[in-house]
């Protein structure tokens, strides 16, 4: 059995009074992509912002590797591996492109490996190559998506949290990231990813979680949610 890298037991996340998760448990194992789909509001940000320690659990655990990360600062979890390309990508608008990149590896002291994680994302995202030194914010909405993931994995992650990677692009794009992110799993990236668009998830996913109001309503095999009734009816427009 392959080995759980990340692993939720009984989270709950508060905004003040807001119950946002009302205990989530979730397991993600070495190599897979995991979806998590729900609708609106359903908690699915909050599980990812909770995972990297944006925000706290009030309870539950968070688990990298059997390490104990629950109350860890976010800085300390991405240098353990773990790295979440927030909704809305919040890419530097006002730097270029190879300047977004490097600031993925800030930490990172060796200059040659730097330069050589910066030409693996340029050869991966050809497009940024041709946009090296473009102002980040003058990038079409797709460009900007594959350079908030490039920078990601300038860090080199064990574990990617993707939250809402399609969001607001054109279908061609759609496809393209999503040809994207199923090259990284298949080099050996575990991922986490939040999605809207319930058939591209359930399409690259290996394994699926349903949220509804902070809570775990369903979870299975994604070729068994594609065909679920209750799936198709609210998530795939059967
Ligand atoms: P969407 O698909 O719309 O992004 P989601 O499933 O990602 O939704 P969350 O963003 O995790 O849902 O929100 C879960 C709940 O927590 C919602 O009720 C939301 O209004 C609330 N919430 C999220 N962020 C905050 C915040 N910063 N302050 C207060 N409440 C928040």
């Amino acid at each position: 059995m392959s080995e759980v890298v990340l692993s939720l037991q009984g989270l709950q996340t508060y905004y003040g009074k807001i119950h946002a998760l009302r205990g989530i448990t979730i397991s993600v194992k070495q190599g897979q992509i995991v979806t998590l789909l729900g609708s609106n509001g359903a908690g699915k940000s909050t599980t990812l912002k909770t995972i990297s320690g944006i925000v706290h659990a009030s309870s539950g655990k968070v688990e990298f590797m059997g390490k104990d990360i629950t109350t860890l600062a976010p800085h300390t979890i991405v240098e353990m591996g773990v790295i979440h390309v927030p909704e809305g990508r919040h890419i530097f608008k006002d730097l270029t492109v190879k300047e977004n990149l490097e600031l993925g590896s800030f930490t990172l002291k060796d200059e040659k490996e730097r330069k050589r994680r910066l030409d693996r994302a340029f050869d991966r995202f050809p497009r940024l190559r041709e946009r090296w030194k473009q102002m980040g914010g003058t990038l079409s909405g797709g460009e900007q998506q594959m350079l908030a993931i490039g920078r990601a994995l300038m860090t080199e992650p064990k574990v990617l949290l993707l939250d809402e990677p399609s969001m607001g692009l054109a279908p061609v794009i759609v496809q393209e990231i999503g040809r994207i992110i199923k090259q990284l799993n298949e080099e050996g990236t575990t991922i986490l990813l939040v999605e809207q668009n319930a058939k591209m998830a359930l399409k690259l996913a290996h394994y699926g979680y349903v949220m509804d109001t902070g809570s775990i309503v369903m979870q299975d095999d994604s070729a068994k949610l594609r065909e679920n009734e209750s799936i198709v009816k609210a998530y795939l427009g059967g």
